[in-house]
């Protein structure tokens, strides 16, 4: 069956949302505007949603293959992905295995300090309170998720990250942090949004340089070719 764009769904800073011909799947296409510090700061990052789209693809493909359930369907054009619908729970899951960015604010520490265990985080999906951290009791207390649901969410995040960091330790990359989502779909918790340089931390091996939204976020230039030798990595074979 061919797959033709419906109504727009929602808008987000990084995608849009369209229905479909069936109501159980849903369209996300990738734009290459970049937001930072809570859309304070705005911007056009040329071909990000091309390299996004291809990067998210390969990796949701990779963690199926693995037993982690994502809302991944196929990719069915540059900017496109056809993906399961979710009810999204309203938390954003944080793995840490160095430190950096938030954590390092928090708690006054420098960046690259090695997290082992890793660490993990909820943060309350909210762009007026700027995302912040909760933990299960306000979750539970919110009502936000069932103790059920928080327990797959923490395993399946705990799969990811030592998936994911096996995956870009092989091709060069320290995989430093990452956000997820999840969400419920016919019953069932799902790892959903995207995985990209837009939602991870990715530090090359050797030369610690920063190949993800740290270079805008912090005008630290080549924005566009950290994105593009991101792609390369990630659709490389590995070592
Ligand atoms: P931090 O809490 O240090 O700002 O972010 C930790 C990791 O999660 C980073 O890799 C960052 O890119 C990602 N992250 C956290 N919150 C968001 C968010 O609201 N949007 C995006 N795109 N990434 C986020």
């Amino acid at each position: 069956m061919v797959t033709t764009r419906g109504e727009k769904l929602y808008e987000g800073k990084a995608k849009i949302l369209y229905a479909t011909e069936d109501p159980h799947q849903v369209i996300q296409y990738f734009k290459d505007d970049a937001t930072a510090f809570n859309a304070q700061k705005r911007g056009t990052i040329i071909g990000k949603g091309v390299c996004n789209n291809r990067i998210a693809s390969r990796l949701f493909e990779w963690l199926a293959q693995r037993g982690v359930p994502t809302h991944f369907i196929k990719q069915l054009s540059d900017r496109e992905m056809l993906v399961k619908r979710l009810e999204i729970i309203p938390l954003e899951v944080t793995m840490r295995n160095l430190t950096a960015g938030g954590m390092s604010r928090m708690l006054g520490i420098e960046e690259g300090i090695v997290l082992n265990p890793p660490v993990f985080e909820w943060h309350y999906k909210s762009d007026p309170l700027g995302d912040p951290l909760i933990n299960d009791d306000h979750i539970l207390a919110l009502k936000l998720a069932t103790p059920e649901e928080l327990q797959t969410i923490r395993a399946l995040s705990a799969r990811v990250n030592d998936e994911l960091k096996a995956y870009f330790a092989a091709r060069g990359i320290d995989l430093v942090d990452f956000k997820l989502e999840f969400g419920r779909h016919r019953g069932t918790i799902l790892l959903g949004d995207e995985i990209s340089p837009d939602t991870c931390r990715f530090w090359e091996q050797g030369t610690k340089k920063k190949l993800d939204k740290d270079r805008f976020r912090r005008d630290l230039g080549d924005v566009e070719a950290a994105y593009q030798e991101m792609l390369t990595r990630v659709l490389g074979e590995g070592v």
